[in-house]
């Protein structure tokens, strides 16, 4: 097996948001360096990198030349092209390897994978023309969610299709193809684990985490969660035949729906750190990103442990619409944790931060948590919170 990469090594990172600001702090704190490349200036990874490369990522210049300044390549969003990985994979290991980004780039492609390889998938069918959805819906049937097959996160790039009708206004609201057509499933909650895989093919998790979304981006988080007999082992399962099957070095999440029968059913898989995973940051020993650094670099990976139960809920954008929001307020919960990724504009559906709060309960950090959160809305002008009424998910 090949040396680990030490402390005092240069961690690469393509791409540079909020995920790669937190693997920064946590490989800064073990005593690495990092460098960020991607096309923004500026960027919350790099406001607390060693060095911010700005280029294109087809600009395979300016990418060779940033890899030859590390040591091991990492990524901190998945829809990065194939022949930029490909560039930089020359010079230094790129972990998770092309052939994970390469699937879960694609949500066709993630899904055949999953089906083929005998994981639970919700029903669903590849499109490439108008005839294929309305084809497909006949498979699937109605309400349907047509997604675009790349490209696509945080609900962006989805449409849901009640009847024949929608067609032509879901096609003109996502764009064009290739698209996957779901059936929209009747869950009864929304789970991920998270999971890190390292270089040896020692495998750790990080259980069942419970999320709840708004408008299809991740609101609320809560772990430990309490779910009926054998759910939590069969999800760990899968998570762990997805790691060995795709051969992942780092940390994967996959998202499942647990339905009103008490299936699970794999929604999506993200081969990187995740934002139902941030509670891992305050509440556990060894942090997902922490636990992203060891496996890139080939290290031990440190103990999953849950210190305390935690509830974590994203700040968007939206709640910047009254103004700043009331910071001091948030902490005067003194169990809360704030995190803010240093982005400029606050765009509505934009993640701006997210709080944890970690108590005795999950029900009383859930409590606390959106409390802290209520408190931020200082609105300038007379007006509703966007975070009121709380049901609207
Ligand atoms: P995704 O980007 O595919 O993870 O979708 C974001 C969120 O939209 C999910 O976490 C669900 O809340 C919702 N969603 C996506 N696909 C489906 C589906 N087939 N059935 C029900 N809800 C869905």
């Amino acid at each position: 097996m090949s040396q680990p990469i030490l402390p005092g090594a240069t961690i690469g990172i393509l791409g540079s948001g909020q995920l790669g600001r937190m693997l920064a702090i946590a490989a800064r704190r073990m005593g690495y360096r990092i460098h960020t490349l991607s096309p923004f200036a500026d960027t919350p990874t790099g406001q607390v990198a060693d060095a911010e490369i700005v280029a294109a990522y087809d600009d395979l210049e300016a990418v060779r030349a940033f890899s030859r300044q590390i040591d091991v390549l990492t990524y901190e969003f998945e829809n990065i092209p194939a022949t930029t990985v490909e560039a930089a994979a020359a010079f230094v290991p790129a972990r998770p390897g092309i052939e994970v980004l390469h699937i879960t780039q694609n949500r066709a492609r993630e899904k055949n994978f999953l089906a083929r390889s005998g994981f639970p998938v919700t029903p669903f069918k590849a499109a490439q023309s108008q005839n294929d959805i309305v084809a497909g819906i006949k498979d699937v049937g109605l309400p349907a969610i047509l997604k675009t097959a790349g490209f696509g996160y945080d609900g962006k790039g989805q449409y849901r299709i009640n009847s024949l009708a929608d067609v032509d206004a879901a096609i003109q609201v996502i764009g064009n193809g290739p698209w996957i057509l779901e059936s929209l499933v009747d869950f009864d909650r929304e789970l991920s684990v998270v999971g890190a895989r390292g270089l040896s093919g020692n495998f750790v998790h990080y259980g069942a985490i419970e999320n709840t979304h708004r408008h299809h981006i991740l609101d609320v988080s809560v772990a430990p969660v309490i779910l009926p007999p054998g759910i939590a082992k069969q999800a760990v399962d899968i998570t762990r035949g997805i790691f060995e099957m795709l051969d992942v070095v780092g940390v994967l999440c996959v998202e499942f729906f647990l339905t009103q029968d008490g299936k699970l059913l794999v929604n999506e898989l993200a081969p990187r750190p995740h934002n139902s995973g941030h509670l891992t940051f305050d509440a556990c020993i060894t942090s997902q990103f922490e636990q992203q650094l060891r496996a890139v670099c080939g290290l031990p990976l440190g103990s999953t442990r849950q210190l305390s139960p935690a509830a974590m809920v994203n700040l968007l954008g939206d709640l910047w619409q009254g103004g700043e929001p009331d910071w001091a307020a948030a902490c005067t919960y003194p169990d809360v944790k704030l995190h803010l990724y240093g982005k400029q504009v606050p765009r509505p559906g934009r993640k701006m931060g997210h709080l944890t709060a970690l108590a005795a309960t999950p029900a009383i950090a859930l409590e606390q948590v959106l409390a802290a959160r209520a408190t931020l809305w200082s609105p300038k002008l007379p007006g509703q919170s966007p975070l009121t009424p709380p049901g609207d998910m």
